[in-house]
């Protein structure tokens, strides 16, 4: 018996890397009389046969850590949020959606500036200051100067990392730039995207060379804020909840109520003002759904 990861799963194959290579296998029958499909991500224990035409059978699926649709993938570690200044301009408004996004799905964000060669010093510490208490990991990084990426790297070392964003901000440069075996695949991955919807996506999970491993799809479409709640939208913004336990009332939501002390944080920068806009913004898109 023998344990490893499922790094790609068609037609009911599935590609499990172990230490010392990758095994094609099949899932018992039992998994689906149980109705469970192994996902990618999935720590499998596989017993191996040289009976047909595969070389091992799925025996069992370690529990998941979490798992996702799209794309469909289990045991992500961490969200790596990529985004710029310039090129495209940067919408701090986007970028929360994708904070609230990550934070409901109980992964810790990492914000990854992109494209920093093309921005000053004062950028940087404007941008670092709006985060700063979130207590997120922030990486400037430039395909240009390679700026960043060792710490990038250290930052995904031993990890499984999803990228997100928006489109042209450089997630695909960036993943060529920390692995250049992974040229060839991103380009073959996005002509295929390139396509249109009709084309059936596998997610795949490649290893990169300094150990960390990354799913070849960008993730997560953007935040479908029907289904948030007030509180999830709340501790999503996780310096805003740190200063909320003073509010002179107990449901406050930090809006138009009096003796707030989230409001008082911001007026004394300790919370910044972009945030809490967004956050309001996105409190105020709640609350009109909610009439509905
Ligand atoms: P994706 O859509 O997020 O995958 O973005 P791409 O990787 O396709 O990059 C979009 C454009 O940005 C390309 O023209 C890249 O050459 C350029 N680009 C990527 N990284 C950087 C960078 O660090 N600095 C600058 N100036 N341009 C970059
Ligand atoms: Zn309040």
């Amino acid at each position: 018996m023998q344990t490893g990861i499922i790094i790609r799963g068609v037609g009911g194959n599935y590609y499990v890397d172990t230490e010392d290579k990758i095994y094609k296998c099949r899932a018992r029958g039992k998994f689906r009389k149980k109705n469970i499909k192994p996902l990618i991500g999935d720590e499998v224990e596989i017993e191996l046969t040289n009976k047909s035409d595969v070389e091992g059978f799925i025996i069992n699926i370690h529990s998941r850590k979490n798992s996702f649709i799209r794309p469909t993938v289990a045991n992500i570690d961490q969200l790596i949020i990529v985004t710029t200044l310039y090129r495209p301009t940067l919408s701090f408004l986007l970028l929360d959606k994708m904070i609230v996004n990550s934070e409901l799905n109980k992964l810790k964000p990492i914000i990854c500036f992109n494209k920093c060669d093309l921005i000053e010093k004062e950028d940087r510490l404007k941008l670092k200051k709006v985060y700063e208490n979130t207590g997120y990991n922030m990486i400037f990084t430039s395909t240009i100067t390679g700026e960043g990426i060792e710490e990038l790297k250290d930052a995904m070392c031993d990890k499984l990392s999803l990228f997100t964003g928006p489109s042209g901000v450089g997630k695909s440069s960036l993943t060529n730039y920390l692995d250049e075996r992974f040229e060839l695949k991103t380009g073959e991955i996005s002509e295929k995207l390139n396509r249109g919807k009709n084309t059936t996506r596998h997610a795949e999970i490649y290893k990169l060379d300094f150990g960390g491993r990354v799913i070849d799809t960008p993730g997560f479409s953007l935040l479908d804020l029907h289904e948030t709640s007030f509180e999830g939208l709340l501790s999503s913004f996780v310096e805003i909840k740190e200063y909320s336990y003073n509010c002179r009332f107990n449901d406050c939501k930090h809006y138009k109520e009096p003796d707030c002390s989230v409001k008082a944080a911001v007026e004394a920068g300790n919370i910044s003002k972009i945030r809490y806009d967004n956050y309001i913004k996105l409190y105020e898109e709640i609350k009109s759904r909610k009439k509905y």
